[in-house]
């Protein structure tokens, strides 16, 4: 089987966002491979999911190696805007009508807990710049007002914490002029990068290896074991593999209900006096949508404007246009906000029709495991994605797996 490789060099963004500095600190220990191993796990990719993966699998007792053809947080999620939210893109009625209301409010419940288990990790390890934000999910085209109160009592059914904010309260709290809102509390703000270095550091401290850069280019699956061969020719044999490539996707795994998205993102100049109350992470309910988050220095990360196609090269060069929108939309919510842009930049992310992940054994594939379509809840499928693999190589099946299978 080949590896595909996408002819994706550019680390998935056109303009570099924030250096966000002191990595040194933080610096994963990795070098090249130089000759053929053995281990028992071997998890392709050292992004955020990797790093997830790999943080979940050290210290159960199984050798576990990783490898990138990058390096440690090289890929997508240097890219990604870092709002780590339960509430899933796809609306919990909307969701339930895809896939039924138990299994969509079990969906929602397994993203609460995973945004949990991310913060409780992330503070055990001391990991910098996590915050904990609420969330404003305002009325926009893909849910109008009374929808939005639908949504809200689903919620609340569910067992989650929402406030519906009709258009009065919700300018007089917010200053948002929308016809409604509902809240959502307690999700988290992290720097995506600084996040997957730590976690990776934790998983080498546990004896996990790192390779990088090392390109899988070909494999050799069978009911026995694994044999992944890197583009130098050296071959990895291992009882398990992990694909945590994020959009780049493996051949041979079916893409049925899969898409590629192509996202733009802007950060403004820094205006720690100017930003809105309390704060909150800003969800539109539209398509395309609108997000926004603040930085710890003052700044405003908005971004959206979402398109389904996967070319590089037109993706990067809509990046002047679709900044421009960005600008338009971000000062017409906030009329007194500087929309002058710092940084702007633009990615790619995988997508499932329901918004879920896919989280699986690849099909014809003995060993091989893959976690699939991570949309903007993607750090919270990571994790969930660590959960399940991790449960099922261990010998503790997760009882939510089911949700997220091909
Ligand atoms: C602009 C933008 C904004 C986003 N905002 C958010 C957000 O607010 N919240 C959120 O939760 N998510 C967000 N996302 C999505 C998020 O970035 C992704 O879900 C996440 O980064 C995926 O992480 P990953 O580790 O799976 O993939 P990546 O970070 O892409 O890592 C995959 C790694 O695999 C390596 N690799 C690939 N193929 C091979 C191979 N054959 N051999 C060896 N190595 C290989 C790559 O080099 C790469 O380092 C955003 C994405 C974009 C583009």
């Amino acid at each position: 089987m080949k590896v595909s490789d996408c002819g994706y060099e550019n680390q998935g963004f056109a303009n570099r966002p924030l250096d966000l500095g002191a990595t040194a600190r933080l610096a994963v220990p990795h070098g090249p491979l130089k000759k053929d191993i053995e281990t028992d796990v071997l998890v392709v990719g050292a992004g955020i999911t990797g790093a997830m993966m790999a943080d979940a699998l050290a210290g159960t007792g199984l050798r576990v190696a990783v490898v990138d053809k990058r390096g440690p947080a090289k890929g997508s999620t240097t890219a990604s805007t870092a709002l780590v939210q339960y509430e899933i893109d796809t609306p919990l009625i909307k969701l339930a009508r895809k896939i039924g209301k138990r299994d969509a409010t079990r969906a929602w419940r397994r993203s609460r807990l995973a945004v949990d288990a991310i913060a409780a990790r992330l503070g055990e390890l001391g990991v910098p710049e996590v915050a904990r934000r609420d969330n404003i999910y305002l009325a926009g085209d893909l849910l109008d007002a009374g929808e939005l109160e639908r949504e809200h009592d689903a919620r609340r059914a569910a067992g989650f914490a929402s406030r519906y904010l009709d258009r009065k309260a919700l300018r007089k709290r917010f200053g948002i002029k929308r016809d409604a809102a509902i809240m959502g509390y307690g999700n988290l703000a992290i720097d995506p990068r600084k996040t997957t270095l730590a976690l990776l550091q934790a998983a080498v401290a546990n004896k996990v290896k790192i390779f990088a850069p090392a390109t899988i280019v070909d494999l050799d699956a069978k009911r026995s074991g694994v044999t992944a061969t890197a583009g130098n020719g050296r071959r990895i044999h291992c009882r398990h593999l992990v694909f945590a490539t994020g959009y780049e996707l493996p051949d041979r795994v079916p893409r049925d209900g899969h898409q590629i998205i192509s996202t733009w993102a802007i950060t403004t100049v820094a205006q720690p006096r100017r930003l809105w109350p309390e704060q909150c992470m800003i969800w539109e309910a539209s398509d395309p949508y609108l997000y926004l988050r603040t930085t710890s220095d003052g700044r405003v990360i908005c971004g959206g404007e979402d398109e389904e196609f996967s070319d590089e090269a037109e993706r990067d060069a809509l990046l002047p246009r679709k900044t421009r929108t960005l600008q338009r939309k971000l000062g017409r919510l906030f009329p007194g906000i500087d929309t002058t842009v710092a940084f702007a930049w633009t990615g790619s992310f995988g997508s499932t029709d329901t918004g879920l992940p896919i989280i699986d054994r690849i099909p014809g594939l003995p060993n091989c495991w893959v976690a699939l379509g991570y949309g903007g809840n993607g750090t919270t499928y990571s994790r969930i994605a660590a959960d399940i693999i991790s449960g099922a190589l261990t010998g503790r099946p997760d009882v939510d797996a089911d949700l997220y299978q091909f």
